[in-house]
């Protein structure tokens, strides 16, 4: 049956596939994709094409793909125990080993991890949380989230809301009214070019602090936001963005939720992006790495100073009304604990920090000069490449142009490698493997280098 000839009539006829263009699908033009088998780095596609993926799926096989360790420990589970839930006190091996492996890796002031099944409903379980918190707390006016723009925190009604993309909003009456957004720590794409890191840093501060007046200190629940934007742009926030924003949030009582789903377990060479820049969340998300995606499973870790008024709550108020069938499901579980067991013992997250580093530098050696790269950025096994029509005058491109999706096609087509145009702008993003050897990585920037070549000259 999966090796049906029909397979690809079968995918036009039936498959609704997610975030794509559903028309230029129909009609042909966007190419079906049907991946077959992975290991390593590289994946293949049923035709026999081997490519480097040097975006990890969805920046998610943190580990590479074919993992043995991690496959027996999923069919292990699957035979052992294929099901059970976690409500009313149950758990399981898998999800109680796996809870505190967890927090074994997660900052000192943290206190308990819920498990959902992916990125966007851990956000919503933090939104839902941090209502619950207020409402315990006696602030039931204290509801809005801030976001940022170019945040990306998911794709359901409030995740959705949450993000801070057109694509993801219009047509679909988003975002919910208690979602604000504020600017982007987005230094290369500051509105005024003569302003200094830190004097960019100062204005996001201060444009922060008049929401905050504007709307009332008591009206403000939460900030959520990436250690480093990913979906967005793939944007290392600027020299002492977070301890600016961390002082703000303290001052007027704002919990901060670090979504760390794609920089947990590893990705910027710590095991947090909390960790890296001196975040003090009161909520972290974490999905993809959990698992390096062999398995859905995600995350939403509670601070000590949350769980005290969540257990006071259910004092007053009874059990937590607030459950997935799948929560903590134990072959997620299973995959969890069996992946970051193999972290620790090949070392990936230290390997993410050194490779990931000679990528970013690789990278910005051979592209900084080129008269369209208006920027080389990244952060650990994080990278990314903008196009500029006009370096002098950094003016960019006419969207209709698509000069970012057209560089990632030349270099699928021209050396089999996958990186990602991200949904905004002209950025090509690259997210490896943690597993990624010097070797690939130059493979990659001297493929990155020519595709650039060949579509801008
Ligand atoms: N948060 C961040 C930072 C993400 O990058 C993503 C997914 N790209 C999500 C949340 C949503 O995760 P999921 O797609 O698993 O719902």
């Amino acid at each position: 049956m999966l090796h049906n000839d029909n397979l690809e009539q079968w995918d036009r006829e039936n498959f609704f596939h997610a975030s794509t263009h559903l028309a230029e699908f129909a009609r042909g033009n966007i190419p079906q994709r049907v991946i077959k088998t992975a290991s390593g780095v590289h994946i293949e596609d049923r035709d026999g094409n081997r490519m480097l993926d040097a975006f990890a799926g969805l920046y998610c096989v943190n580990v590479g793909y074919g993992r043995p360790e991690i496959a027996e420990a999923i069919a292990d589970q699957a035979k052992e125990l294929a099901y059970y839930h976690s409500y009313v006190g149950h758990g399981t091996e898998a999800s109680i080993t796996l809870a505190k492996m967890v927090m074994d890796r997660a900052p000192d002031h943290m206190s308990k991890v819920y498990f959902g099944q992916s990125g966007s409903d851990a956000n919503e379980t933090n939104i839902k949380l941090i209502w619950y918190y207020n409402n315990i707390l006696g602030r039931p006016k204290k509801k809005k989230i801030i976001s940022r723009w170019r945040g990306y925190h998911g794709s359901g009604l409030m995740t959705g809301s949450l993000t801070g993309l057109d694509l993801f909003h219009k047509k679909f009456d988003l975002p919910l009214a208690q979602v604000i957004h504020t600017e982007a720590p987005f230094y290369f794409q500051r509105k005024d070019l003569g302003q200094s890191e830190s004097e960019f840093v100062a204005h996001c501060v201060a444009e922060l602090e008049a929401m905050i007046h504007a709307e009332g200190a008591d009206t403000i629940a939460a900030f959520i936001g990436e250690p480093v934007l990913g979906t967005g742009g793939i944007v290392p926030p600027p020299a002492g963005y977070w301890p600016a924003i961390q002082e703000v949030l303290d001052r007027h009582d704002i919990l901060l939720v670090a979504d760390e789903v794609v920089t947990g377990f590893g990705r910027l060479g710590t095991m947090f992006g909390s960790d890296h820049y001196g975040m003090r969340p009161d909520l972290i998300t974490i999905a993809k790495g959990l698992t390096s995606a062999y398995a859905p499973l995600s995350g939403s870790i509670v601070s000590d100073k949350m769980w005290a008024v969540l257990e006071k709550g259910t004092d007053e108020n009874g059990p937590i009304g607030h459950g997935w069938t799948y929560s903590a499901h134990p072959i997620g579980a299973a995959a969890g604990v069996a992946n970051l067991e193999l972290i620790d013992k090949l070392g990936l997250v230290e390997n993410a920090g050194t490779v990931g580093t000679y990528l970013n530098t690789q990278m910005r050696a051979a592209l900084t000069d080129h008269p369209h790269v208006g920027d080389v950025r990244g952060e650990g096994m994080l990278c990314a490449v903008e196009f500029v029509a006009d370096k002098d005058s950094r003016s960019f491109y006419d969207a209709a142009d698509k000069i970012g999706p057209q560089i990632a096609g030349k270099l699928l087509e021209q050396s089999n490698v996958i990186a990602r145009a991200m949904p905004q702008g002209d950025i090509l993003g690259f997210a490896p493997p943690f597993c990624l050897t010097k070797d690939e990585a130059d493979q990659v920037v001297t493929a990155t280098h020519q595709a650039v070549a060949s579509v801008l000259g």
